[in-house]
C-alpha cells in the first residue's frame, strides 16, 4: 500500500500528464521565417493557415509541432484539421474523440501568440471531394459510422487495390473509414452549419486523377453553394495554384484561401534557406476577435499569398497594395525635370511591377522588382508636377491571368 503511494507521488510529480511540459521546443526565432504583413489602416491582416494535419488523421507530427512551427512562421490563426474518416494510425493512436488534436494544441498555444481553432477535414471520394469545416464545435458530430451499412463498407474495401494497402498492417481501421464514408457528405455540412462553421472545399483541382479532361465543378457543388453549406474554395494548396478554382470562387462569390496542407514537417515543406514560405490566406478583419475574423471569412475578405504571388479580388488587394507600397518623392535633381522617388515596401511580397507609361523611369527597365521590406529608389522624368505612376502589378491577381492595375502616389 505505502509502495503504491510512492509510485503515484512520483508520477504526478513529473508532471507527465502535461503534454505541454513535455514536448518543450527550444524557442529559436528565425526570423526568416517570420511572415510580414502588417496591418492597414482600416484592417487587421490575420496570416491564416486553415488546413494542416497531425498524427491524429495522417500527418507525422504530435500538434505541438504544428503549433511551434506556426509560432515560427508568424502565422497568427491555425487550424489543424484531420480527416475524420482517414485515420491510419488510429491503432497506435487510439483517440475516441475526434476534438483530440485540437485540444492539445489549443493548450500548447495558450502561452503564445498564436490562436488555435478547431477544424476537420469531412472525406469523401470525388464528388464532392474533400471539404475543411473550421470554427467548428465539436467534430465528433461531423462523422457518423451507421452499422446497419456495414456489409455496404466491406463491398467498398473489396475494390481498394491490393498494393494500396502493404503500407498498413492493421486493416480494421479501414472498416470504419469506409462505413463513415457512407454518411452523407450533406448530412456532416449540415451538421458544421448547425455548429456555425465556416467551409471549404479543399485542393478542388487535385485531389484526384478523374479531373484529368473533366470539369471539377460538380452539380453537388453547385447545390452545396446554394444551400449555403460551402463557403469558401483553396486556390492554392501546398505546392499548387488553380486558376480553374480561382474561376470558380468568382462565379459562385466563395471566399479564397491558400492553405499548407501540411503533414510532414513545414521546413521540410518550405525551407526558409531558399526563401520559401508555406501558402497563407490573408484575412482582412476588423479586429483580432474571433468572431470578427469569421465574419471576414464568410464575406470574402481574403488574399491568399501563394508563392510570390498575391491572389484575390480586387479590393482586397488593393487595400494591401496601398498600404505596402509607400512612394514618396525624395528631391527633384539639380536642373531637371527628374524626380527621385522612393518606393517603400513593408510586406514580405516581392513585388514586381510593369510601369504603364514607358518614358517615366529614367533609371530602370519598365520591369522593377521591389523588394521586400526594403526601400526602392526610381528616378522618374515626367514633369516636376507629375505625383503618380501607373503601374501593373505582375504578380498580383485579381482573377485568371489578369493582374492588378494601380498608381503609386508621391
Ligand atoms: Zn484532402
Ligand atoms: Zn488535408
Amino acid at each position: 500500500m505505502k509502495k503504491t503511494n510512492i509510485l503515484l507521488l512520483f508520477l504526478f510529480s513529473i508532471d507527465i500528464f502535461s503534454v505541454g511540459e513535455v514536448f518543450v521546443i527550444n524557442d529559436y526565432k528565425d526570423m526568416d521565417r517570420i511572415i510580414n504583413f502588417p496591418n492597414t489602416e482600416k484592417y487587421k491582416v490575420i496570416v491564416a493557415d486553415l488546413h494542416t494535419h497531425s498524427v491524429f488523421s495522417d500527418g507525422a507530427v504530435w500538434p505541438n509541432v504544428r503549433v511551434e512551427e506556426a509560432v515560427r512562421d508568424g502565422i497568427d490563426l491555425l487550424a489543424i484539421t484531420e480527416h475524420l474518416e482517414y485515420q491510419p494510425h488510429i491503432d497506435d493512436i487510439p483517440h475516441p474523440d475526434r476534438n483530440r488534436s485540437f485540444d492539445i494544441a489549443e493548450d500548447i498555444a495558450k502561452n503564445k501568440d498564436l490562436t488555435v481553432i478547431n477544424g476537420a477535414e469531412i472525406t469523401r471520394m470525388f464528388p464532392p471531394g474533400h471539404i475543411n469545416a473550421i470554427f467548428i464545435e465539436d467534430a465528433n458530430k461531423l462523422i457518423y459510422l451507421d452499422e446497419a451499412k456495414i456489409s455496404e463498407a466491406k463491398e467498398i474495401l473489396k475494390e481498394v487495390p491490393e498494393e494500396s494497402l502493404t503500407n498498413y498492417e492493421d486493416l480494421s481501421w479501414l472498416e470504419d473509414a469506409a462505413l463513415a464514408s457512407l454518411w452523407p457528405v450533406k448530412s456532416a455540412l449540415i451538421e458544421a452549419r448547425n455548429q456555425n462553421a465556416f467551409t471549404f472545399w479543399n485542393h478542388p483541382a487535385w485531389s484526384s486523377e478523374e479531373f484529368i479532361g473533366q470539369p471539377m465543378l460538380r452539380e453537388i457543388h453547385k447545390e452545396f453553394f446554394r444551400d449555403n453549406l460551402l463557403h469558401g474554395i483553396e486556390v492554392a494548396n501546398g505546392d499548387g495554384y488553380s486558376e480553374e478554382a480561382f474561376r470558380i470562387a468568382l462565379e459562385y462569390g466563395l471566399t479564397v484561401l491558400g492553405t499548407s496542407d501540411v503533414h510532414g514537417l513545414i521546413d521540410w515543406d518550405y525551407p526558409s534557406s531558399i526563401g520559401a514560405h508555406r501558402p497563407v490566406t490573408l484575412i482582412l478583419s476588423e479586429s483580432n476577435s474571433i468572431d470578427a475574423i469569421k465574419s471576414s471569412l464568410f464575406s470574402g475578405k481574403t488574399v491568399v499569398w501563394f508563392k510570390n504571388n498575391l491572389i484575390g479580388l480586387e479590393d482586397n488587394i488593393l487595400e494591401l497594395t496601398n498600404s505596402y507600397l509607400k512612394a514618396k518623392k525624395v528631391e527633384i535633381l539639380e536642373n531637371s525635370d527628374i524626380a527621385r522617388v522612393e518606393i517603400e515596401n513593408v510586406s514580405d511580397v516581392r513585388f514586381i511591377i510593369q510601369v504603364l507609361d514607358q518614358s517615366s523611369v529614367v533609371n530602370e527597365s519598365n520591369l522593377i522588382e521591389i523588394a521586400p521590406n526594403e526601400k526602392t529608389v526610381l528616378q522618374i522624368d515626367s514633369g516636376i508636377d507629375k505625383g503618380s505612376l501607373d503601374v501593373k502589378i505582375l504578380n498580383a491577381f485579381i482573377a485568371p491571368n489578369k493582374n492588378l492595375l494601380t498608381t503609386l502616389k508621391f
